[in-house]
């Protein structure tokens, strides 16, 4: 088993972890990169210099859909004609990003920030870019499936919050866990909702469950999508997991100081972020309000924050807990 640093032009990510597991059928690889040339170049040319050749690769099991993962996935299903698997959940959304015209997403993305309570000209600026949709997978994944890796047993372990289909990969003969961007060494992965007023889901309720997983798969060596190897996935995800109820709790009691009832941007503005909020980039801004909505929703399915539904914008006030 082998790791490839591949690189995603201009984030401060730096790089993406694609692993490769020989099979008798060829690798198969975890995760993929950003589609760009200079990672392409970088993820041809590291397994060369492993000895593999990317026209061999027989299989690419995606962690979760974003493009840092899956963008490379289509160009080597087309040098190699490998199969791209990736979880169900995640799949039904790439159909949709290949359904959805630029000019409606664009309408889509600037009514949601309206809702949220973004002002007309944040709102425009912190629509981001969007990438080009990612390849559509070859086959779908459900949580207990194996991976198509003769020899070896690679499991899927569904584990739903920072994407509805991100899975984790556990490599049963070997103890080690492949955890994509679920539970990282250092960092913590983005986990929002979208769109951001959506009542239906708790993306950061099914992050939590989901750390629990993998806190109860025990000990196994971490194999993450970025930063580095580690070991304990167990004690990292229980880590995340408390960093994550003190961030709630703080939240709560923030709101309860609060007579007014609160829209989605005015909480974002008041968070912790890893810059002060008037030093965020618009794009950035956009992210920590979906960050900030998803800690609202998670209060609210608590019973602990209730939302009011305005003309203009929803509002949330905390309850007497
Ligand atoms: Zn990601």
């Amino acid at each position: 088993m082998w790791s490839v640093p591949v690189p995603i032009p201009g984030n401060p990510l730096g790089y993406t972890l694609v692993y490769a597991i020989e099979s008798p059928r060829g690798p198969v690889l975890v995760d993929a990169g950003w589609n760009h040339p200079d990672a392409w170049a970088a993820l041809s040319g590291g397994l060369a210099a492993l000895g593999l050749d990317v026209s061999t690769v027989s299989g690419v099991v995606v962690t979760h859909f974003h493009p840092d993962h899956a963008g490379l996935a289509g160009q080597v299903r087309q040098a190699s004609g490998a199969w791209i698997a990736m979880h169900e959940n995640d799949a039904a959304l790439v159909r949709l990003m290949n359904e959805f015209a630029a000019r409606e997403h664009a309408a889509f993305q600037t009514d949601m920030l309206r809702r949220a309570g973004a002002g007309p000209d944040e709102a425009a600026e912190a629509m981001g870019e969007r990438p080009p949709p990612p390849a559509l997978p070859d086959r779908e994944l459900r949580d207990g499936d194996l991976v198509d890796l003769p020899g070896r047993k690679l499991r899927a372990v569904h584990t739903p919050g920072h994407t509805p289909g991100h899975i984790c990969l556990h490599l049963e003969d070997a103890d080690r866990l492949f955890t994509g961007d679920h539970v990282l060494p250092d960092i913590t992965p983005h986990v929002g909702i979208y769109p951001y007023d959506r009542e239906d889901v708790d993306p950061l309720g099914e992050f939590l469950d989901s750390l629990d997983r993998v806190r109860d798969l025990g000990p196994l060596d971490a194999l993450p999508a970025h930063e580095w190897i580690f070991p304990d996935v167990a004690a990292r995800a229980a880590e995340i997991r408390h960093h994550h109820e003190e961030k709630l709790e703080r939240l709560r009691a923030l709101l309860a100081q609060r007579p007014q009832p609160l829209t989605i941007w005015e909480v974002a503005a008041m968070m912790t972020w890893n810059r002060p909020w008037d030093e965020l980039a618009p794009a950035l801004r956009g992210m920590a309000a979906g960050e900030a909505a998803a800690h609202l929703r998670a209060l609210e399915a608590r019973g602990q924050v209730r939302r009011v539904a305005g003309v203009d914008a929803v509002r949330f006030h905390a309850l007497d807990s």
